[in-house]
């Protein structure tokens, strides 16, 4: 069959509505799974909710080595609330762009490893073949990816891209996120008589000081840093003139492969308790690859012309399922690499240059050949 031309086809993807919440990922996922079942892929549709379907789809595959695996999501962001110029849902080419909600995160992307896969896809039967993990729900915290790697669908594979938006420079890894909420509980009582009750506001407000005054004891990591902790949000109490019976605290962490979440987890519970109690909002490990490990080096040799110089070890400023694929995938070597601009993700008139996306085709093409057909 002809390979689907990857600019047509985010065009195509980008004119069905995907925002989170709702998602309604499935039309989007059915559409890339036609394309891929027609060039000879195995493909399973994964859903979670009313709409919400994940498409994975196998090509090849040996028993001595590990399938290589591409990743992406297909929901996106909510408009915003600035008018846009372009027709967020028209796929509108323009000087060189194209526009619409998801052009850069990270349709163009999606749609450049499809192609890729199905160009090579004559050729990789017994071969380690292709994992394509193509998610939805990924935009309110990898939610897709979750969802498959709790009901053990993922397959396997020995590395992965993700291929969100990095202008084709290939990072290394990203920071985790680590969200959670501490509760306080007291006793309400009349605001004029505040020594009858147990004011919950005071106690998260102490809590409030001991995270402003924490330190991580971990090493910092080499390219990442330290991690961080912000707090928030601060809730507590109804009217003035109560004494407040419950009180939160939202803890916003960015942590760095140095730290453990269920060590950190351990401490803060440790520092804070028992006058607030700490529920999980969001628990995203971070990602990272040594830069020297062969697969990586091999990647950065594939960028090198395309880039025009040799790429440094980076890492990407957001969250990518790649957390979610590494607990499934026992922690391959992941680089993230696609041709959306990072800084048009989530922004109005969001657009992704189209020269990248055939420059994303070619470079996924190259790291394929040299992981199933050298
Ligand atoms: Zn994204």
């Amino acid at each position: 069959m002809n390979a689907p031309n990857p600019l047509l086809l985010t065009q195509e993807i980008l004119r069905l509505n995907t925002i989170n919440p709702p998602g309604n990922e499935e039309a989007c996922a059915r559409l890339l799974g036609g394309v891929l079942e027609q060039a000879g892929f195995r493909t399973r549709y994964h859903s979670f909710g009313p709409g919400r379907v994940n498409l994975l789809a196998e090509i090849g595959g040996e028993d001595e080595r590990l399938p290589l695996c591409f990743t992406g999501h297909i929901d996106v962001v909510p408009l915003g609330a600035a008018p846009w110029k372009k027709e967020p849902f028209a796929g509108e080419l323009d000087n060189g762009r194209v526009y619409g909600r998801g052009s850069s995160d990270m349709k163009s992307g999606v749609a450049a490893f499809v192609a890729a896969a199905v160009r090579l896809a004559p050729h990789l039967a017994r071969t380690p073949g292709l994992t394509l993990v193509i998610t939805a729900g990924e935009e309110t915290g990898c939610e897709g990816a979750f969802h498959m790697h709790r009901d053990g669908v993922l397959g396997r594979a020995g590395a992965v891209v993700v291929a969100e938006p990095t202008s084709n420079y290939p990072f290394v890894g990203h920071k985790g996120a680590f969200w959670l909420n501490a509760h306080a509980r007291g006793v309400t009582a009349h605001g004029s008589m505040p020594e009858k009750g147990d004011n919950a506001v005071y106690k998260a407000a102490r809590a409030v000081g001991k995270l402003e005054a924490f330190r991580f004891g971990n090493p910092p990591h080499p390219l990442m840093g330290q991690a961080t902790l912000n707090v928030g949000t601060f809730h507590g109490g109804l009217n003035i003139n109560s004494v407040p019976d419950r009180a939160s605290v939202g803890i916003d962490i960015r942590t760095v492969p140095t730290v453990r979440h269920s060590e950190l987890l351990a401490l803060l519970t440790q520092e804070l308790s028992p006058e607030v109690e700490l529920e999980t909002l969001m628990d995203l490990e971070a990602v990272y690859t040594d830069p020297s490990v062969p697969w990586i080096q091999s990647v950065f040799e594939v960028m090198t012309p395309i880039l025009g110089a040799a790429p440094t070890p980076r890492i990407a400023s957001y969250f990518t399922d790649a957390a979610a694929l590494n607990q499934a995938y026992r922690n391959p070597p992941t680089v993230i690499l696609g041709p959306g601009e990072a800084q048009m993700a989530h922004q109005t008139d969001e657009y992704c240059v189209v020269d990248r996306i055939g420059q994303a085709v070619a470079a996924y093409e190259e790291i394929i050949r040299r992981w199933c057909l050298s």
